[in-house]
């Protein structure tokens, strides 16, 4: 069912209390922000509701403040550079709820701009707790979540407050559920994923539900170790999910079942550790050391995975082929990102770290779309309703 958008609800002299996630990364010794792209994502949306004449009023979280006031966590510089992108003062505020908050609510303006503290400074924010909720939701006549990034969280910004008001989409929200939501039930094939990252546990439901929809699936990263060791092949130190190799062969099977092309690595790069790059060496998958692990797939495999991408019309990308952020093994994945961009398919990447190694690549303006939500983008890969988009109202 579509959710209402922005453009389906009046806006105008409404107090609009809006979900942002504007969780930046931030620098350990200066507190500076280091990457503003999740606030530059947001722009677009507050920038509409100043136009219409609503009074906006900003939620968002940072970082893992766990319920307590945490000075390095306030929003101060996250409503300066706001303010930088907008071009307009954003008025921050020291308090997330409460008598501050109210007064300066009641004196806004049309097209004034307001931020609440850090959501998370108060337990009821991750509890998701409806007396906070009532609170917050007090402020606004109306709800927009704007938050992709944070729509699998129950959270009370993200979903408690939307039991009270009516809430819509915000123009990220909208844009990231429909490039995903298309990617899934109407892509244009050959239609190929590439899932890699750590752990075949944590990615079990994205390529499960993938598979059922895809050409083809290439498994890369330490999750192929897994279905490796479940076809046979001893894989030294590497990392493997023993108690996962009866799923691997399971999904296999499925594959094979279903006629699709499911491929995994015919060669890795293995070294004796992540931090000595300098033992790397490139082996067969048939021929990896008992005291080596395997870090990125190799060049082969590369081969092979680049030729799948080549004539793709659609790719989704979550997971990088191996320890991208050690450089001796980052071959791989930025080898396979480049064949992406190169290719002329449609291409998504979600993840976080799979966003970060687009971004170590270089290749950030090569993708279709980068999706803002790395655990939320997994979850609606997977198939599953977010909470915070479900809240919303329905068209
Ligand atoms: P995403 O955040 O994009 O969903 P993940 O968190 O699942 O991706 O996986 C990323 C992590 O997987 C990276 O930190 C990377 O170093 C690690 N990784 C990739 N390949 C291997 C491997 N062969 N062995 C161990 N870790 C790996
Ligand atoms: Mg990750």
């Amino acid at each position: 069912m579509a959710k209402k958008t922005m453009q389906d609800v009046e806006l105008t002299g409404k107090r609009v209390l809006i979900r942002v996630d504007f969780n930046v990364p931030r620098s350990k010794t200066t507190g500076e922000i280091t990457n503003d792209v999740r606030i530059q994502a947001g722009v677009p949306t507050i920038k509409y509701l100043v136009e219409q004449g609503a009074k906006v009023i900003i939620m968002t979280h940072m970082g893992r403040p766990k319920g307590e006031v945490k000075e390095e966590l306030r929003l101060d510089r996250v409503a300066e550079r706001l303010a930088e992108l907008i071009g307009q003062p954003v008025k921050k505020l020291n308090e997330v709820v409460g008598p501050e908050v109210e007064a300066a609510v009641a004196a806004m303006q049309n097209g004034d701009v307001i931020m609440l503290e850090n959501v998370r400074f108060l337990p009821g924010e991750t509890d998701n707790d409806m007396e906070l909720a009532k609170q917050l939701a007090a402020l606004g006549d109306v709800y927009v979540n704007d938050a992709f990034g944070t729509a699998h969280r129950a959270h009370c910004s993200t979903e408690g407050v939307g039991r009270i008001l009516p809430g819509v989409m915000g123009f990220l929200m909208d844009k990231e559920i429909s490039v995903l939501g298309k990617a899934l039930s109407e892509a244009e094939h050959p239609f190929v994923a590439i899932v890699g990252g750590s752990k075949i546990s944590d990615k079990i439901g994205v390529v499960q539900n993938l598979l059922e929809k895809v050409d083809c699936l290439m498994i890369g990263g330490g999750m192929a170790n897994t279905f490796l060791k479940a076809k046979g092949y001893e894989m030294g130190t590497s990392l493997v999910e023993d108690d996962k190799t009866a799923l691997a062969l399971e999904i296999m099977q499925h594959a094979e079942a279903m006629g699709k092309k499911l491929l995994i690595p015919v060669d890795l790069t293995v070294a004796a550790a992540i931090e000595q790059p300098e033992t790397a060496q490139t082996v067969g998958v048939d021929a990896v050391p008992a005291d080596k692990m395997a870090l990125d797939i190799g060049p082969e495999t590369v081969k092979l995975y680049q030729q799948a991408v080549s004539d793709a019309k659609t790719v989704i990308w979550n997971g990088p082929m191996g320890v991208f952020e050690v450089d001796a093994f980052a071959v791989g994945t930025a080898s396979v990102a480049q064949a992406v961009a190169n290719s002329g398919a449609y291409s998504i990447v979600g993840g976080g770290d799979s966003v970060a190694s687009i971004e170590k690549a270089g290749l950030n303006d090569k993708i279709d779309h980068i999706s803002t939500g790395g655990g939320a983008s997994l979850e609606f890969l997977e198939g599953k309703k977010l909470p915070g988009i479900e809240i919303l109202q329905d068209k």
